[in-house]
Order: C-alpha cells, then sequence, then structure tokens
C-alpha cells in the first residue's frame, strides 16, 4: 500500500499554461461568462419566459471523473476528465473531446452550450455536449494516450451512445481516439456501435468529406457574407490566424475560390505577403517542417499584426479570446468568419459593431464541422455510405440556408449576426421546451 501510494501523483496544470490561460479570461471573462453574456441579451430580445430561461442556462449534466493510469515507466497518475452535457431537448448530445493542459470545467461548460446552439443554428436534430481530460499527449506515448482515452471512455460510459451522447474530436484528439473511445465502447456493450462517435477513420464508418468540413462551411458562408456586402470574390484580401485542421483549409479553399490569401499563423508567428501566399507551398512547408516560423516566402509577423493587418476577410482559427477591446478598434477586416469557437469577447463585439465590421459568428461559421459529423451519425445508423459530392453539396445547402436564416433573424431584429444566431438557436430549442413540456 505504502509503495503504491509514493507511486501515485495526481496531474496538476503547469503555474505556466495556468498563468496564460487566466492572463486570456482574467480580463474579458471565461468563455462560461462570454457564452451566457450573448444568450442572455438573445434571450431577453426574444422575450423568453423566465422559467426556460432558467431552464436553458443550466447544462442538464455535469460529470467529473478520475482517469488513473499507470505510466510506461509504472507510475500511477491520475488526471482529471470532464464530460458536460448542456441540453438534449432536440436529441442526442454531440459535442468533441479535447486532451489539453488548459481544460476546466468552466470551459467545458461553455463549449457544450455552444455545442446546443450550434446544432440548432444548423438545425440538426442533436443538443450539445463537450468532453476533455486536463492532460498534454504531446508529452505522453502512444500507449498512455490509449490508456487515457480508453479509461476515460470507460468513466463517461453511462452517458456516451449513439441515441444519448455522441462526442468528436477536438484540441488534440484524433481519428486515432474516435477509433479507442469506439472500440471501447462496444467492448462493453459486446457488439460493434459505429455510431457512438463521429470523426472515426474512413474505414471504420467515418464520411467522407469531414476533414474539411469546417473550414469548407467557412468558404461557404464567407462567399455568403461578400455576396451580402456587396464585395468581390475574386482578390478579396483574407488573414488567416492558425494553420491546423480548420485554419489551413479555409485557407485553401478560399485561394481555390479565388480569394487572395495575405497572412496565415500558427502558434510559431505568422507570414504575410499582400501580393498573396501559395497556399499549397504553405501547407507542402508545415507538412514537412511542421511550423511556419522559418518560412521563406513572406513577411515575418506575430499573431497580434496578422489581426490587424488590413484585409478584406479576417478568419480566426485557433484560440478562444483573441479579439478582445484591446485590440479590436485596430481590426481593419470588413469581414470577420470566426472558424475557432469564442475568438471575439463580447467587450469586443460591441466596438466591432459600431465600426460596422459584419462578424459571421462561431456558432454558424464553424458549424460546418458538426454538419458533417450528423452525416456521418445518420450513414452509421442506415449503414449506407455517401460519395464525398453528395457530402459537400448536402454541407453547402445547409450552410447557405443557415447563413440566410440568421441574416433574416438579425435584419428582422436589427441586431448582429451572432446576437441573430442566438436567438434563432434559443427559439428552435425552446420551441421543444414548450412541446415537450415540463416532467416532474
Ligand atoms: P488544430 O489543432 O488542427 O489547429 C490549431 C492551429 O492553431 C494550429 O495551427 C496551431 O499552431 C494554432 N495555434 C495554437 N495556439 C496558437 C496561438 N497561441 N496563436 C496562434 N495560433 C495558435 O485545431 P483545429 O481543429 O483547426 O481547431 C481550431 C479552432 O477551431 C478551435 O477553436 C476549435 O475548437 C475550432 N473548431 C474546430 C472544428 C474542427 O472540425 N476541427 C470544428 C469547429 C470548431
Amino acid at each position: 500500500m505504502g509503495k503504491m501510494l509514493s507511486n501515485t501523483r495526481t496531474y496538476r496544470v503547469p503555474p505556466l499554461i495556468k498563468q496564460d490561460r487566466d492572463r486570456r479570461f482574467a480580463a474579458e471573462g471565461n468563455p462560461f461568462e462570454a457564452m451566457m453574456s450573448r444568450f442572455d441579451e438573445a434571450a431577453t430580445r426574444l422575450n423568453l419566459e423566465p422559467g426556460l430561461y432558467k431552464v436553458l442556462r443550466a447544462p442538464e449534466k455535469q460529470i467529473i471523473v478520475s482517469v488513473p493510469i499507470a505510466r510506461d515507466n509504472g507510475e500511477i497518475e491520475v488526471f482529471t476528465g470532464f464530460r458536460v452535457l448542456h441540453n438534449t431537448s432536440r436529441g442526442p448530445a454531440k459535442g468533441g473531446i479535447r486532451f489539453d493542459m488548459a481544460v476546466s470545467l468552466d470551459e467545458v461548460k461553455a463549449l457544450a452550450a455552444w455545442m446546443t446552439w450550434k446544432c440548432a443554428v444548423v438545425n440538426l436534430p442533436f443538443g450539445g455536449a463537450k468532453g476533455g481530460v486536463i492532460c498534454d499527449p504531446a508529452l505522453m506515448s502512444d500507449r498512455e494516450l490509449e490508456k487515457v482515452t480508453r479509461r476515460y471512455t470507460s468513466a463517461i460510459i453511462d452517458t456516451l451512445g449513439p441515441e444519448s451522447d455522441v462526442p468528436a474530436p477536438d484540441v488534440n484528439t484524433n481519428e486515432r481516439v474516435m477509433a479507442w473511445i469506439m472500440d471501447t465502447y462496444s467492448m462493453h456493450k459486446r457488439h460493434t456501435v459505429t455510431g457512438v462517435v463521429t470523426g472515426k477513420p474512413i474505414a471504420m464508418g467515418g464520411s467522407l468529406g469531414r476533414k474539411d468540413a469546417t473550414g469548407r462551411g467557412c468558404l461557404v458562408v464567407t462567399l455568403a457574407a461578400l455576396a451580402k456586402k456587396k464585395m468581390k470574390v475574386k482578390g478579396a484580401t483574407v488573414a488567416v490566424q492558425g494553420f491546423g485542421n480548420v485554419g489551413s483549409t479555409a485557407a485553401r479553399l478560399m485561394s481555390e475560390a479565388g480569394m487572395t490569401i495575405v497572412a496565415v499563423s500558427d502558434k510559431s508567428g505568422g507570414v504575410y505577403n499582400p501580393k498573396g501566399l501559395d497556399i499549397k507551398d504553405c501547407l507542402k512547408w508545415t507538412g514537412e517542417k511542421k511550423f511556419l516560423d522559418a518560412y521563406p516566402k513572406g513577411k515575418h509577423i506575430t499573431n497580434e499584426e496578422l489581426l490587424e493587418l488590413k484585409c478584406d476577410v479576417l478568419v480566426p482559427a485557433a484560440l478562444e479570446n483573441v479579439i478582445t477591446s484591446q485590440n479590436a478598434d485596430n481590426i481593419k477586416a470588413r469581414i470577420i468568419c470566426e472558424g475557432a469557437n469564442g475568438p471575439t469577447t463580447a467587450q469586443a463585439d460591441a466596438i466591432l459593431d459600431k465600426k460596422g465590421v459584419y462578424v459571421i459568428p462561431d456558432i454558424l461559421a464553424n458549424a460546418g464541422g458538426v454538419t458533417v459529423s450528423y452525416f456521418e451519425w445518420v450513414q452509421d445508423r442506415g449503414g449506407y455510405f455517401w460519395d464525398e459530392k453528395t457530402v459537400n453539396e448536402r454541407l453547402e445547402k445547409i450552410m447557405k440556408d443557415s447563413f440566410a436564416e440568421v441574416a433574416a433573424m438579425s435584419d428582422e431584429h436589427d441586431v448582429s449576426m451572432r446576437i441573430g444566431a442566438y436567438m434563432l438557436a434559443i427559439s428552435r430549442v425552446a420551441a421543444m421546451h414548450r412541446m415537450r413540456g415540463l416532467y416532474a
């Protein structure tokens, strides 16, 4: 017993990572507060009944679990994991799982609520959830990562299921992690259940088109915004923060659509070329060298400078809280397409509104990913798989229709696209609650 105890320790967030997170959130609120301030404004404008207001603010279920594993050196480590189901009135809870040192219950709660609103904005029959484990996969072996994934899955297994709660990849999780979750769940159920997660490998019931879906959705809504603002597509200048799945796909598809990508960045910094960057070449570079900091064909800029560049479209596709009251006034883009979740604080929203910047809010702009996750779930349940052209056409239709519905709501109530999107989402979820009534 003594040996066992001396071998056990609880993983804590390292002070530097905690400091960085606290610094970003301290000034203008953590993501949960940011989400709630928009919810409150939209709910007030909708004259939401006080009882329903209380129901929709409260997450349905918050699970905190310990995830003990034996590391490769024999030492036992105990990680902390979360799964929050915000609202399941419209269907199974849907939302990613992130493995990151900055994960916290507040963050997971905000992201779960965002998923409820996002699924409702694009009218999917899903509710919202999110999960996370406080850990750094970069500091773990493959075997350790697999153990964390399987132990976390078994700890939250009572909530999971194709009819109840369907995870997907998020920060630092990928199709391999989804395969482990699917296998662990299937082993417990004694039969294969592919529909319990989305974002799986194609050969395992994943959907064609899922990888590009979020970036493709960003392209569709940006084209719609350019048309609404009567701006030309060809030659429209674009700056993209984040060159991962969302940012690099959005940059590639936007350049293929004729736009000029003047800057891209990742966590190592950014590159700027007013004449336009060759995105395929940037992708080749990051494929080989990983980061953009030594990319030779452009001027090197910081992530902060990228946000303030003169351009037509800005795509923040990396982190939360990067556009704040500190820099919102310096933003020169006419359109912001929020590829990331929560890149703009509520305080910054007010400044951007006043400046007339057209913000396509996250819950609409990056909903392409969950839309194709929905297609994957539908295909798994039907056991019949679509070709990529069909997936992309159906995605495009949903994104275009949803943009038009949000724009109509924001025009009708004379509010920003963000508040319009929240109003549309809340009205759909509230309508379901009114029809279902209160079980008690
Ligand atoms: P990713 O891990 O593939 O890429 C993240 C990118 O951001 C990387 O290029 C990384 O270097 C960069 N980055 C990290 N820290 C940074 C910093 N401090 N400054 C600037 N850049 C930094 O992640 P992703 O899947 O592209 O997700 C990005 C954002 O989009 C997240 O907010 C995520 O929640 C959101 N999102 C993703 C999807 C999806 O389908 N992948 C769907 C909806 C929303």
